[in-house]
């Protein structure tokens, strides 16, 4: 599946129910268009719903809003901010009505020449209400393609061939509000994350960071018995998780050991934990309570392969 199939196929099951998406077909839809598109620039879509709501109730139609006096379109508007949009919107509707019989012209030359349409305005409103090949890049688009190809994309339209023009303009648009977040990005939720470079990325840095485990330096102290390859263990160490573990004595190395013989030196990793271990003996037929013999050559009993890693080395010494 390409990009752009992956994209409408999550909007076409995610998107946000917002008043100004109706039917292509209805007569309302270009009006509606202008409005919301006039009134989402630099202000979020929660903000902007009561407000659209409130101004197509009150001035349905292009020819109606091309009439009416600015005093009452300004009312309208009056929270939402930046008034120069609500003139422009003004001015706009009465060229519409008076140069193209109410219609919203088809070309981006004729759209850049209204009062207060830009590039982002005019390509989004020929996508939506044309189903021209074109992408309103806003925030939130930029945001997605930056991240997906990790530059600028100069031919952007290349890589987004559809027949849905409309559906994928809004739906990348609709991908970077829910889903390419600014902050947290849902990346594991994300459909089109195998060709993001972003993720891959992220990824990497999420692995460097596993791997990065800090080493832990940790005394082992055996207690061994001189003729009979027995080695003492317990299982009441004090270190955390190796407790239950049937093991020598261990200890965080913390000061100078005093009457143990140092054998080696050994990494060994547990669970999530690297261990850099210091191993230490001493030769005595008496050892401390808790401590059981264990002979050094196999047993029936179950070792794990830490304590078998240990029996290795102290074997060395018979
Ligand atoms: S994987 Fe993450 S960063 Fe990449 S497009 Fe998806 S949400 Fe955005």
């Amino acid at each position: 599946m390409n990009l752009s199939k992956k994209i409408l196929s999550w909007y076409d099951n995610n998107q946000r129910t917002l008043p100004w998406r109706i039917s292509e077909n209805s007569k309302n839809n270009q009006y509606y268009r202008l409005i919301s598109e006039f009134m989402l620039q630099q202000t979020q879509v929660k903000t902007v719903i009561p407000y659209f709501n409130n101004f197509v109730k009150n001035i349905p139609n292009l020819k109606t809003l091309s009439k009416c006096s600015e005093k009452k379109v300004l009312k309208l508007w009056e929270g939402l901010g930046y008034y120069k949009r609500v003139k422009n919107l003004h001015k706009t509707s009465k060229i519409l009505i008076k140069k193209y019989k109410g219609n919203i012209p088809d070309s981006f030359e004729k759209l850049k020449d209204l009062p207060g349409i830009g590039d982002y305005t005019a390509n989004i409103l020929l996508a939506l209400i044309y189903n021209q090949a074109r992408i309103g890049i806003d925030g939130n688009v930029k945001r997605v393609l930056f991240r997906l190809f990790d530059k600028d994309i100069p031919n952007l339209i290349n890589l987004f061939k559809t027949k849905r023009n409309n559906k994928l303009a809004e739906a990348l648009i609709e991908f970077g509000a829910l889903i390419c977040k600014p902050k947290d990005p849902k990346c594991n939720e994300c459909k089109i994350n195998s060709m993001c470079l972003y993720y891959k990325s992220e990824l990497k840095t999420e692995l460097k960071k596993k791997i990065k485990i800090k080493l832990k330096s940790y005394d082992i102290f055996c207690y061994l018995k001189k003729n009979k390859k027995q080695i003492a263990l317990t299982k009441n160490n004090s270190v955390g998780f190796l407790k239950e573990f049937n093991l020598p004595k261990i200890q965080t190395t913390s000061k100078k050991v005093k009457n143990w013989k140092f054998l080696c030196n050994f990494k060994k990793s547990i669970s999530n934990k690297k261990l850099n271990i210091n191993l230490y003996y001493k030769f005595s037929s008496r050892i401390p309570r808790k401590y059981n013999w264990h002979s050094l050559n196999k047993s029936n009993d179950f070792i794990p392969t830490f304590t078998k890693k240990i029996f290795r080395h102290v074997s060395r010494l018979y």
